[in-house]
């Protein structure tokens, strides 16, 4: 009987930024995959968080065409789901792939949604809208915004690692329900998520 080991974080971190495209044996990046129309500043903010919380090298890819096919015109949202699925569908040689999406997204019986994993992988993804003050009417605060923005997206990819919501409120994986939960928390696993991540 053989024993799955290998692919944990931490000693494989040799490649850095973009350069492991390609590279044979190297520990496969995770993809930063932006939808539409998103601001380069933010899409490198979230690889570096990336790499720091899973110790995985990162890559910005080309960005999707803006998703008209999730758009709810009665909303003025777009589908979630749909973004996923087609997140999901690509076949991409990288660790995970998260999708960033200067969208307002929500899926059926939520108002909203921050972001949205397949659980288990190898995608999710999540929307940049809600993590800034302005949208809520408030001077913008980019420091703030991009603390936000790691959070959901290590929260996301935690997802994706079979993670489930963790109850300590300061742990990312704690389930963001509003932006006061999102600012309590870290962008750090707890101990025990940590023990459980990759
Ligand atoms: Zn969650
Ligand atoms: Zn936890």
């Amino acid at each position: 009987m053989s024993k799955e080991q290998g692919g944990k974080g931490a000693g494989e971190q040799g490649s850095r930024g973009t350069e492991v495209r390609g590279s044979r044996g190297a520990v496969r990046p995770i993809v930063v995959v932006p939808i539409g129309q998103v601001d380069e500043s933010i899409l490198t903010v979230i690889g570096q968080g990336l790499r720091e919380a899973f110790g995985w090298a990162y890559v910005i890819a080309a960005a999707l065409p803006h998703p008209d096919y999730a758009y709810d015109r009665r909303r003025g949202q777009y589908l979630v789901d749909d973004i996923l699925a087609q997140l999901s569908r690509l076949d991409l040689d990288a660790e995970r792939w998260l999708g960033m999406a200067d969208l307002d997204l929500y899926t059926p019986g939520l108002n909203f949604v921050f972001g949205q994993a397949r659980m288990g992988g190898p995608a999710a993804v999540i929307a940049l809208p809600r993590l800034r003050q302005s949208f809520y009417g408030l001077p913008e605060d980019e420091a703030l915004f991009h603390q936000r923005a790691v959070k959901e997206a290590v929260h996301e990819l935690g997802h994706t690692y079979g993670l489930g919501h963790c109850r300590n409120p300061h742990c990312v994986m704690c389930f963001s329900n509003s932006l006061p939960d999102v600012d309590r928390k870290e962008r750090n696993f707890c101990l025990s998520c940590r023990r459980r991540s990759p």
